[in-house]
């Protein structure tokens, strides 16, 4: 016995919408196509929703353990089925990092224990992210990393990073890095220009981010490693990764929905909800954050999910942590500004968000095809809702899209074939 999703609308290869049915079992999609037999299955009406592939979200930071009031895996994995993922990617600046076979031990006991999706954990590259000692990459991929970073902090040291990624390609496994050189952030809390001057904030540059990538895709190329870029917010990042792919160097690259949305002139004011590192940056940056996703200079969307308190926020500009929290807003917030205004197509964003982060790095999942794990998302493409963040499954409120309306919302995830949240459902 089986479950039948019927009455759903999917992407053909084209990007056409087309009515289908999926049949799953034992956790597996077992059948796509129409009008499949019924009989001894337990069907799941679908509404005419649009179906798409379990979403994957690669950079999420779930706090757990050591920040646990910020998130926990319970509340960031509901979060993440809310927001119509089944698949993300856990960030190591916890506490302990895991930094060693029993430090990510511990990690897997908890997802484990916890987790409503697939998550995935990264090992950092440096002993408690410090960038002072490396860790032991050979034991932490033994014990289940999923690729090595230590997102929160550049890694300082050129030898160290170089070290780090022949390591990692000697293993098969990408480096993936938060860039910030720390000589060039002279104390900022968002990016350096116009709207920093007009508040008196002080500024990040925006060589902060794209000296350390020009240092790195050089060393990749050195160490023939795979190395992916988080977050890159500026013109210049994105003209360097165009130009390491076209010199054969293997990068890939990811960019936030904020980034994406926002720029410094969107900024109110001393308000931390629109705070985080990398920072909003100018018109120019955004403009050339898109071209490079849609010439396939940056591969994949994440949302780099930070949740904070609002005690932590309320601190202002300055004093507050960096980081907004991302997995319940991204879908419908790109798919309300990009897909709904004829920029992107339907099947470019949900190939952002499920294909393409896949492919990067090697899941073999992440599309609707038989055989492969039982992730799903329906998505009410004509339902439109304003975001609450009050609302959210995710412990952190902090978002500085509250208030706006948007289309697209999920409605139903299925995960290695199980409903693992549904709309109305706490
Ligand atoms: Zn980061």
């Amino acid at each position: 016995m089986g479950t039948l999703i019927s009455n759903i609308r999917m992407l053909d290869e084209n990007g056409t919408l087309k009515n289908g049915e999926i049949l799953i079992e034992d956790g597996l999609f077992k059948e796509i196509g129409h009008e499949l037999p019924k009989e001894g299955h337990e069907i799941v009406d679908g509404g005419g929703r649009f179906a798409a592939p379990g979403l994957i979200d690669v950079h999420v930071h779930l706090r757990e353990p050591g920040g646990e009031n910020k998130e926990t895996i319970r509340t960031g994995t509901e979060a993440a089925a809310r927001g119509g993922f089944t698949t993300i990617c856990a960030m190591p600046n916890t506490r302990p990092v895991p930094d060693s076979a029993e430090n990510i031990g511990k990690v897997n006991e908890l997802i484990e224990e916890n987790a409503r999706v697939r998550v995935l954990p990264y090992a950092s590259i440096t002993i408690r992210e410090a960038g002072k000692e490396r860790t032991d990459m050979a034991e932490l991929e033994q014990n289940g990393a999923f690729a090595f970073t230590d997102d929160g902090v550049g890694v300082q040291s050129a030898g160290m990073m170089y070290e780090a990624m022949r390591d990692a390609a000697g293993l098969g496994m990408p480096v993936v890095a938060h860039c910030e050189d720390n000589t060039l952030i002279y104390g900022g809390a968002m990016h350096d220009g116009k709207r920093s001057r007009e508040l008196g904030i002080p500024g990040i540059p925006s060589i902060a981010e794209s000296v350390h990538i020009s240092r790195d895709v050089l060393l990749a190329e050195a160490a023939g490693a795979h190395y992916h870029v988080c977050h890159v917010s500026t013109k210049e990042s994105v003209r360097t990764i165009r130009d390491a792919k076209a010199a054969g160097i293997r990068v890939t690259a990811e960019v936030t929905p904020h980034h994406l949305l926002l720029t410094e002139d969107d900024i109110p004011g001393d308000d931390a909800n629109w705070k985080m590192n990398p920072p909003l940056r100018a018109q120019e940056d955004l403009e050339a954050l898109h071209e490079g996703l849609l010439d396939g200079t940056i591969d994949v969307i994440a949302t780099d999910h930070a949740p904070h308190t609002a005690e932590e926020k309320a601190a202002g500009m300055e004093k507050a942590p960096f980081g907004i929290t991302g997995l319940e807003t991204a879908f419908p917030l790109l798919y309300t500004n990009f897909v709904e205004t004829g920029k992107w197509t339907l099947k470019q964003l949900t190939d952002w968000l499920s294909e393409k982060p896949a492919d990067v790095f090697g899941l073999g999942y992440g599309r609707i095809a038989e055989g492969l794990p039982a992730d799903l998302v329906l998505i009410d493409l004509e339902k439109e809702k304003t975001i609450e963040p009050e609302t959210f499954a995710s412990k952190g409120k902090n978002t500085p899209f509250g208030g706006r309306s948007c289309k697209g919302w999920p409605v139903m995830t299925i995960f290695g074939g199980n409903i693992v949240w549904q709309e109305g459902q706490q």
